[in-house]
């Protein structure tokens, strides 16, 4: 999508690059698989659950914590499309179709 990825490398407070996720990540690497993006971040659909087709666009934004002043803030943010399952949530019924 045009625009994406954002990415922003420093601290929008105080300008540090410092960050507590990546810094303690970066201390166990070796038990992190390569593939392991940070846990901490949002994940948003970008259309109404009810329109959501197969291949919906979502907005994943990764967030960390300043190492210096502590203020969490977004780190990168992409939009991707990714396959869903429709949810039936007719009678009590979920699952996928
Ligand atoms: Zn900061």
């Amino acid at each position: 999508m045009e625009g994406f990825p954002v990415v922003f490398d420093r601290c929008p407070c105080c300008g540090s690059d410092e960050r507590l996720v990546e810094k303690a990540k970066a201390q166990i690497k070796s038990r992190i698989p390569d593939k392991h993006k940070s846990s901490l971040g949002m994940q948003t659909l970008l259309v109404p659950p009810s329109l959501a087709l197969l291949q919906t666009p979502l907005l994943t934004t990764a967030l960390d914590i300043c190492a210096k002043c502590g203020v969490m803030y977004c780190v990168a943010a992409n939009v991707e499309m990714v396959m869903i399952s429709p949810i039936l949530n007719k009678g009590g019924r979920s699952g996928s179709l």
